[in-house]
C-alpha cells in the first residue's frame, strides 16, 4: 500500500489518529511543494539567499494552509466514525428498556462456542390484562421494570435481551444450567413478590420461563425452539413457572401417556 493510500484510507477513531493524519498530510504537502520549489529555484537560479527565502515562504504557506484544512477533513472523518459507532450501538439496543435487542442477541450467539450455551426465554404472564387494566404507558413501565430487574439479577450470567413485546432472553455461556435455573427461580419469586409502581398503581405480575441447554450439533433455531417449547409448557401448566426443556418434554410425555390411558377403545368389543 502506498504512503498516500495508507494516510488517506486509515480510519480516524480518536484524537491521536487525528493528530497522526494532520501531521502526515501536512508533511506530504510540504515535501511536494518544496520539491517543486527547489526544482524551480535551481532551474532559474539567481542566488542562494533568494532560494532559501523562497523555500521558507513556500514551507510557511503550505503549513498555514495544510494544517487547518487537513484538520477540518480529519475532524469530519472522526465525527463520522463516532456517529457510526452511536448508530451501531443504537441498532443493537432496545429503545424502551435499554437492554440488548434481538439483533444483538443473534450476534452474541453467532460468536459463542456451542458446548456451554444455555438459552432462557422469559415472558410476563397475562400481560394483556396489565395493558387493559392500567393502560399502555403503565404496561411500558412494567416492561421496563422487569427488564431492569432481570438485568440486575441475571446479567452476570450472560447477555440479557428484550426479544419481543414482553418477552426477554438470557444467553448464559459461562454458568452450569443448574445455576442458571436456580437463579431463574429466585428471580421468578422476586418478580411475583414485588409489585411494580406504574402510573400510580402497584401492579403485580408474574413471569414464566423456558430454559434449554444446547446439545452437540444443535443449531440456534433448534435451541430457541426448545426454550420456546419449555416456555409454552410453563404457561400451559399454570404460569409463574420455570421449566427446562427436559422437564417440559417429560411433562408432555406424561400427559400423552395419561391421555392414552383414559382414551375409550375405538372398536366396540364383541360380545
Ligand atoms: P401469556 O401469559 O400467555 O403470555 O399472556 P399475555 O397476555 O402476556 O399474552 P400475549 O403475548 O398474547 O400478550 C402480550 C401483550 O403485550 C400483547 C401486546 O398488546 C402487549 N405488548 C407488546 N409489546 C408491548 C409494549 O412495548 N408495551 C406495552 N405496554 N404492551 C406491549
Ligand atoms: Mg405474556
Ligand atoms: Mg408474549
Amino acid at each position: 500500500m502506498s504512503v498516500f493510500s495508507r494516510v488517506f484510507r486509515a480510519s480516524i477513531r480518536n484524537e491521536r489518529d487525528l493528530l497522526r493524519f494532520v501531521v502526515s498530510v501536512t508533511a506530504i504537502c510540504v515535501v511536494i511543494a518544496l520539491a517543486a520549489d527547489v526544482a524551480n529555484q535551481l532551474s532559474f537560479f539567481i542566488d542562494w539567499p533568494t532560494c532559501f527565502r523562497s523555500w521558507a515562504i513556500t514551507t510557511g504557506l503550505v503549513l498555514a494552509l495544510a494544517i487547518p484544512i487537513s484538520r477540518a477533513i480529519g475532524k469530519a472523518h472522526l465525527e463520522l466514525y463516532r456517529a457510526k459507532q452511536i448508530a451501531d450501538a443504537l441498532g443493537r439496543t432496545d429503545q424502551l428498556t435499554g437492554l440488548a435487542n434481538r439483533r444483538a442477541l443473534m450476534e452474541a450467539i453467532a460468536g459463542e462456542t456451542p458446548e456451554t450455551l444455555a438459552l432462557v426465554i422469559v415472558d410476563i404472564d397475562r400481560f394483556k390484562r396489565v395493558n387493559d387494566s392500567y393502560g399502555h404507558l403503565a404496561g411500558d413501565e412494567v416492561i421496563r421494570s422487569v427488564a431492569q430487574a432481570m438485568a440486575a439479577e441475571l446479567g452476570e450470567l450472560g447477555l440479557v435481551a428484550r426479544v419481543g413485546g414482553e418477552e426477554f432472553a438470557l444467553l448464559a455461556s459461562a454458568s452450569p444450567a443448574e445455576v442458571v435455573e436456580r437463579r431463574l427461580l429466585a428471580f421468578r419469586d422476586r418478580v411475583a413478590a414485588t409489585p411494580v409502581l406504574a402510573s400510580g398503581h402497584a401492579v403485580r405480575v408474574t413471569i414464566s420461563a423456558g430454559l434449554a441447554v444446547r446439545r452437540a450439533g444443535e443449531t440456534f433455531d433448534q435451541l430457541y425452539s426448545a426454550a420456546d417449547r419449555a416456555l409454552y409448557a410453563a404457561k400451559a401448566t399454570g404460569r409463574n413457572r420455570v421449566l427446562s426443556a427436559d422437564e417440559a418434554a417429560a411433562l408432555v410425555g406424561r400427559q400423552r401417556a395419561e391421555a392414552e390411558e383414559t382414551k375409550p377403545d375405538r372398536l366396540p368389543r364383541s360380545a
